[in-house]
């Protein structure tokens, strides 16, 4: 079919990747495969490989490569493997879409190679934006690339700039849920356990995700990928806690209109605007029903429980290389509770032990990018460490 889209997906595996081939899946004769990035689960990537029959697929480790490599072959894909393998994965002759849904700063160099082969990105690993923002989207600029976010509340605001003038935009306001522990004190997050914040109130996604919703890092991180996917001030984002996750952000014009997307809080409604944009898809969502919800409420966000909020906005204020390094610091402690090395509460001390420790510095390659990401990640495991002692 001549007017098939032909997808790259990088993290299949991962929840955003699963959800994107749900969609793929109803729509067949729109969208074709051609190839599928996983990491370690390499039992669901080759089922996804005889379901979806990509021409290439990429996993993390050569040991993994080495022992799969002739099972993927018999199905009639070739299995790369690891950074050079996602890299050429993401620069396919003749894809129109990637779909950058790896988790973490490892996303940066394969979207960047996407958006450097003149792809359009349906972007869902936000960190590629939060430490090198300023880089990718020079480049898209420069290689006639287009950005469509997955990430709901930044396809809630691109949705509601639809067709408006930029100059007449006066903030962006993007929502968040609050997580898990909105109503605790911050002794009593100290706490926590990693089950308790894994249990999302309103959003099944991944483990790194819903640990940094918890913290509300998460909406920091967007507030910087914010800054640079609509090329806005960072005093004209701000965030508001929304318990519902229905209203999933909003864009305020110089006329006192303010334009909201609401919806149920389902990923597959970003992923399929950012597949189909300019067109919408008839998807098998659930509808909502705004009598039944009745109540849709809005609170300003405390920043003195959520510090890592707060030193979002910072990071975002002072760019250079303190995006970089919070965001290293932060996969590395997030990490490290998940493996219950350290308490919930240990998570921002780490985070801020480490972005107190670097100096500013400008970054404006990705080399620097790369650099400051290693010296951030050795600092955030010697404040790991301290913490593990107690
Ligand atoms: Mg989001």
């Amino acid at each position: 079919m001549a007017d098939q889209k032909r997808l790259v997906i990088l993290g299949s595996t991962g929840s955003i990747g699963r959800n994107t081939l749900k969609i793929v899946e109803a729509y067949k004769e729109r969208y074709q495969v051609v190839g599928l990035g996983g990491a370690r689960n390499v039992e669901l990537l080759l089922e996804q490989v005889k379901r979806f029959r990509p021409q290439y697929s990429c996993l993390l480790y050569e040991e993994d490569y080495s022992t799969f490599k002739d099972e993927f072959e018999r199905l009639g894909c070739q299995l790369l493997w690891g950074k050079d393998g996602y890299r050429r994965l993401a620069a396919l002759d003749g894809v129109d879409t990637v779909v950058s849904a790896m988790v973490g700063a490892a996303g940066l160099l394969p979207t960047l190679s996407a958006v450097e082969s003149g792809k359009c990105v349906a972007l869902a690993n936000k960190e590629s934006l939060v430490v090198a923002g300023h880089i990718v989207m020079a480049s898209a600029r420069k290689h006639g690339a287009k950005i469509l976010p997955v990430d709901s509340e930044h396809s809630a605001i691109f949705q509601c700039l639809n067709g408006e003038k930029r100059e007449t935009l006066r903030c962006l306001i993007l929502t968040a849920s609050g997580g898990p522990f909105w109503e605790l004190s911050k002794e009593a997050m100290d706490e926590v356990g990693v089950d308790d914040a894994l249990r999302h109130p309103n959003w099944s996604m991944g483990a790194k995700i819903t640990i940094d919703s918890a913290t509300m890092m998460n909406k920091g991180l967007e507030v910087i990928e914010a800054r640079w996917l609509f090329d806005v001030e960072v005093d004209k984002i701000k965030v508001l806690v929304h318990r519902q996750s229905i209203v999933h952000s909003m864009v305020e014009f110089v006329d006192g209109a303010i334009m909201a997307q609401l919806g149920s809080p389902d990923m597959r409604i970003p992923i399929a605007y950012a597949l189909s944009w300019p067109e919408r898809l008839d998807l098998d969502v659930e509808r909502i029903s705004l009598t039944k919800i009745a109540e849709l409420t809005f609170e300003e966000p405390d920043f003195g429980r959520f510090p890592l909020l707060a030193l979002g906005f910072e990071a975002a204020q002072r760019g250079g290389n303190v995006p970089v390094v919070l965001n290293a610091a932060n996969e590395m402690a997030v990490e490290a509770f998940l493996r219950r090395e350290i308490g919930f509460g240990a998570i921002w001390r780490v985070v801020e032990m480490v972005t107190k420790r670097i100096e500013f510095s400008p970054c404006d390659s990705i080399e620097e990018v790369q650099y400051w990401d290693g010296i951030a990640r050795l600092y955030a495991e010697e404040a790991i460490r301290k913490e593990d002692k107690g």
